[in-house]
């Protein structure tokens, strides 16, 4: 059993590594890695998910009393596509959220389109199986540079105070198009810009990390598009100063994918 969030505690926060959407049924470290970052966190009031699978254009939070569970992927087992995630939302999260930020309009979503993407449940469901946890899904603007990015994840800062638990969802390293289902090493450059994104982030150079074009050929070939990456952005964002950063699972499958996560505070 974990014990309440004392008010005015910051939660850490969570960036996880989510791979394959098998990872949602299939029992491996991954799965048991996320487990354990969960039963080490008090008990969040709600959790705040950003995950890679939800890009828009404009700024959006899921704003629905019961989030649909999406099963947004082709070509796996009938098992995953029936895999339901209950958990009720938070219309009440959603409106403080848009209150918080002034960088850009956010837009509520009474569940037209959106829900919860594998990006969310696929971690979710290891952490919190139970689904009674109210969580809302902030998606990314498609428009918007890296630093945009980086900027509004500052600005969720306070939902920290308030016992709302922030869950970046993606991949540092991801390269579908590369992918190989039967790798026994993952790249060299995959390696080499796990490690030095790893030493970026325990350095503190989310500078370095926001401009990530600049870092060379391997960044070029770990982030072939961005939308897994950026979720890494709005956790790094929230670390104050002097605040301890972790690694809670690591690991290249496939060749091209980084299950590195990294937890906050
Ligand atoms: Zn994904």
């Amino acid at each position: 059993m974990t014990t309440p969030a004392k008010p005015n505690t910051p939660l850490p926060a969570l960036f996880i590594g989510h791979g394959n959407p098998m990872n949602a049924i299939q029992e491996n470290v991954y799965a048991a890695a996320w487990r354990a970052a969960a039963a080490a966190l008090p008990r969040p009031k709600a959790i705040l998910c950003i995950s890679a699978h939800w890009e828009t254009e404009g700024t959006f939070v899921t704003a629905m009393t019961q989030p649909k569970t999406i099963h947004d992927f082709y070509g796996f087992p009938d098992e995953l596509n029936q895999v339901q995630y209950p958990a009720p939302g938070s219309p009440e999260l959603a409106e403080r959220l848009r209150s918080l930020v002034t960088s850009t309009k956010v837009r509520l979503d009474y569940g037209y389109s959106w829900g919860l993407d594998h990006g969310a449940w696929s971690v979710l469901r290891r952490m919190y199986p139970q689904a009674d946890i109210p969580t809302v899904q902030l998606s990314l603007d498609r428009s918007q540079h890296p630093r945009f990015h980086y900027d509004l994840g500052s600005e969720l800062a306070a939902l920290r105070q308030e016992g709302v638990l922030i869950v970046g969802s993606g991949n540092i390293v991801h390269n579908l198009r590369l992918l190989q289902w039967d790798a026994r090493e993952p790249y060299p450059w995959a390696t080499e810009f796990d490690k030095l994104a790893e030493q970026l982030i325990l350095a503190g150079e989310h500078d370095r990390l926001v401009a990530y074009p600049a870092l060379g050929e391997a960044a070029r070939l770990a982030i072939p598009t961005n939308e897994h990456y950026l979720p890494l952005l709005y956790i790094l964002a929230l670390q104050q100063p002097g605040e301890a950063v972790s690694f809670f699972a690591e690991g290249l499958p496939l060749g091209s994918i980084s299950m590195r996560s990294v937890r906050l505070g």
